[in-house]
């Protein structure tokens, strides 16, 4: 059952008049807004049609079309004073004209008036000559660029002047700029948003009282929509569009607030044991202590898996941080408390990790733990799948693609997904779909920035490791051009004479046949020329899962030294004595990548090292804004800020496939303050007034229905 059907459910049988599915007793805001805009007078079907490709349906569609930017007109200026870049007006005597009937033809007049000269230049413009002559005088305005020293404008607006009965010179006025198309230009979209604004405005509702906007420095959401599209200052089309940010955000906390409200109350998990006796055996296999900020993160988990409610919890650190540790620390709870835990990693090679991994650390336990991935034999795989069904298979690591179908459990009690960035939101929707009612642990490697974390995160609770174990010392990161290579591998060379081992990562190339002929072709030029001496093992995703283990294993247990891998090792090796860590062609990794990348190494208590080879034109250093972030930073979440940057947040969150709603005001998914204003006001009202019942309520019931209805029945989302 969908949580929003257990939330009607329970509204049916509790206070029944407040039913969200009412249509009768709502608002009007929806039937007025909704209307097609091709009834608008002067949107005919044809130009509807074209206001249709940039997604303008109805009147609502209109209004949300917001600026894409907004320039200053200046206004009328005498020439002398013009500033290049500036948008304004000048008025004067044309005193010279030429025209070039090349293509593109071309017509140049001189405006003087009197305080100095102006170029302008039209291309194309036929006939013009015959309108503008030495003697007129003319009105012209555009972008002032420059020409020799003087100013000038392409493409000027025009009006020819009489100077007696003149209409006052243009004053200074803000303009918004549309995103237009080829059969729809800015200034158009512009001309039938400026004729509906205000009857438009007016339908709009009202969704906070006058005080309460005052208090957090916001407008009315009528004043928002006017002063976005029609500002009369700078400031003022930022104060408008942070108060229709807000409202956005608003809503969407809101949905997933109640949603989380609504888990907690109505779905119950199974509590598990958190007491001293449990937490004594657990710490017993593990060969040091915890950090402080991993203390704090299974303190909030053991709150939350004591209780008979599912936990909905993020974890985020950074590589190395010890993730896996608190995972498994949870994991363990689930066994010592008679269930079984699960561990979703996103790759085949990933779960092998894990598995190995976590298979180290239990060597001392009876726990049980199975392995369910592609790779695995059949007989293996009955015997695991044998273990599930009966519950004394505590714990099992699997891919997405293998255990997320039809693995029936006894006792699932707790459920861990390895994100590293991988699963789409989807994809983790499904599988807690499935398992609603069990404790789920998330953990990203690339920590999420804080504002898209409230944003595209905002129904999961968010533990942070923040906090190195102890003894390691940050990485060196250099970033050089292929010039410098032969340094690179001489380094390279004195540290694994030193007893050291390393990693080199060539980047995968599209087709498996090319990847695996990359790394073999560095292999034997790094065999003949630099490391002659040395064990190396060439590892890639063809691989059969025998073969690469055991060579995983040979590199753990040193008796290979240098690992040539493609970035199928991103993630889940972990080898203390590797320091160093060289990436080929580093220019082609993602930033968030090669930062994963560089968390292979810095493992131990030895200085590691990363360097990061690029091509020339590609630029290394500061010329690349990856590499130069790379070199900058070894902090995770600096990182993932400077990611979210460069890329946008689009490409981080796939929005369109990942079921998250594409909110308006993109630029200030970044402005935290408001996001945190947005979520927590939305967070009260939920504990308010989580039915949505009370009167100031309902606008906000119905503006949520009309965003969010079809995620509202979702039976699960993040
Ligand atoms: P993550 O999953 O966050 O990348 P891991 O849990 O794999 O990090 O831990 C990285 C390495 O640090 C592992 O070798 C692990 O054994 C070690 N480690 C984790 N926590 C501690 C700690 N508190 N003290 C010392 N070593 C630790
Ligand atoms: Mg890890």
């Amino acid at each position: 059952m969908g949580v929003m059907d257990a939330i009607s459910a329970e509204q049916k049988s509790g206070a029944s008049a407040a039913r969200t599915n009412e249509p009768s007793a709502e608002p009007e805001e929806a039937a007025a807004l909704d209307r097609p805009i091709q009834f608008l007078k002067g949107v005919g079907p044809a130009r509807a049609k074209a206001l249709e490709e940039l997604g303008i349906v109805t009147c609502r569609d209109l209004l949300d079309y917001l600026p894409r930017d907004y320039e200053r007109f200046e206004g009328h200026r005498s020439i002398g004073q013009l500033a290049p870049g500036e948008l304004a007006a000048v008025e004067g005597e044309i005193i010279q004209t030429r025209i070039m009937r090349r293509r593109p033809m071309r017509f140049e007049a001189l405006l003087d008036d009197g305080s100095g000269r102006c170029i302008l230049v039209w291309f194309n413009r036929w006939g013009l000559e015959d309108q503008i002559q030495p003697g007129v005088r003319i009105r012209a305005s555009g972008k002032i660029g420059l020409f020799q020293g003087r100013p000038q404008i392409v493409q000027p607006k025009f009006d020819l002047v009489e100077a007696a009965q003149d209409a006052p010179p243009p004053t200074a006025r803000i303009n918004a700029v549309y995103g237009g198309t080829a059969r729809l230009a800015s200034a158009v979209i512009a001309r039938i948003i400026a004729e509906w604004l205000e009857p438009l405005c007016s339908e709009v509702d009202e969704w906070f009282a006058e005080p309460w906007l005052q208090e957090r420095k916001l407008l009315t959401r009528r004043q928002a929509y006017q002063q976005s599209h029609q500002p009369r200052s700078l400031p003022q089309a930022y104060q408008a569009r942070r108060t229709l940010a807000y409202h956005e955000f608003f809503l969407y906390q809101l949905v997933i607030g109640l949603k989380r409200y609504h888990l907690k109350h109505l779905l119950t998990a199974k509590p598990l044991r958190v007491d001293d006796e449990v937490d004594r055996r657990i710490r017993r296999l593990l060969h040091f202590g915890l950090t402080h900020a991993q203390e704090k993160v299974i303190a909030q988990i053991k709150a939350d898996i004591s209780q008979p409610r599912p936990m909905n919890r993020l974890l985020q650190g950074d590589v190395g941080c010890g993730k896996t540790v608190v995972a498994l620390f949870a994991m363990l709870m689930a066994v010592a408390s008679g269930g079984q835990a699960v561990l979703l990693a996103p790759t085949e090679l990933l779960a092998e990790q894990h598995y190995l991994t976590l298979g180290r650390y239990l060597a001392g336990s009876r726990v049980q733990i199975g392995l369910l991935a592609g790779s695995v034999v059949a007989a293996e795989r009955a015997r695991v799948l044998a273990g599930i069904q009966d519950g004394s298979m505590g714990l099992v690591v699997g891919t997405h693609a293998v255990l997320g179908e039809h693995v029936a459990f006894k006792n699932l009690w707790l459920l861990v997904v390895d994100e590293q960035h991988k699963f789409g939101v989807r994809q983790r929707g499904s599988i807690r779909e499935r398992h609603a009612g069990v404790h789920t642990l998330v953990m990203t490697a690339t920590p999420i920035p804080r504002t898209l974390a409230m944003t595209y995160f905002g129904d999961l609770d968010v533990s942070i490791i923040d906090e190195l174990p102890p003894g390691r010392s940050p990485i060196v990161t250099r970033s050089i051009n292929q010039a410098l290579r032969p340094k690179a591998y001489e380094f390279l060379v004195k540290e694994l004479n030193r007893g050291r081992q390393a990693y080199i990562v060539a980047p995968a190339i599209e087709e498996n046949i090319q990847e695996l002929a990359s790394v073999e072709s560095l292999a034997t030029e790094l065999r003949a020329a630099w490391l002659a001496q040395h064990a190396i093992g060439v590892i890639h995703g063809r691989m059969d899962k025998a073969q690469r283990q055991a060579l995983m294993e040979a590199f753990r247990a040193g008796e290979v030294r240098v690992l040539i891998a493609t970035s199928v090792i991103e993630v889940g090796i972990d080898v203390p004595n590797a320091t160093v860590m060289i990436v080929e062609h580093a220019e082609r990794f993602g930033l968030s990548q090669l930062h994963q990348l560089r968390g292979r190494v810095g493992r131990g208590d030895q200085q590691s090292y990363c360097v990061l080879i690029a091509d020339e034109d590609a630029g290394a250093g500061e010329k690349n804004p990856r590499l130069a972030a790379m070199v900058k930073t070894s902090s995770g979440f600096v990182i993932a800020e400077e990611d979210l940057k460069i890329r946008g947040m689009g490409e981080i969150v796939g929005t369109r496939q990942s079921g998250r709603p594409d909110f308006h005001l993109p630029e200030l998914l970044f402005d935290e303050a408001l996001l945190s204003l947005s979520r927590q006001d939305a967070l009260a009202l939920v504990q308010r007034d989580p039915h949505l019942i009370s009167p100031e309520s309902r606008v906000l019931r119905q503006a949520m229905r009309r965003q969010y209805g079809d995620m509202l029945w979702l039976a699960d989302v993040g």
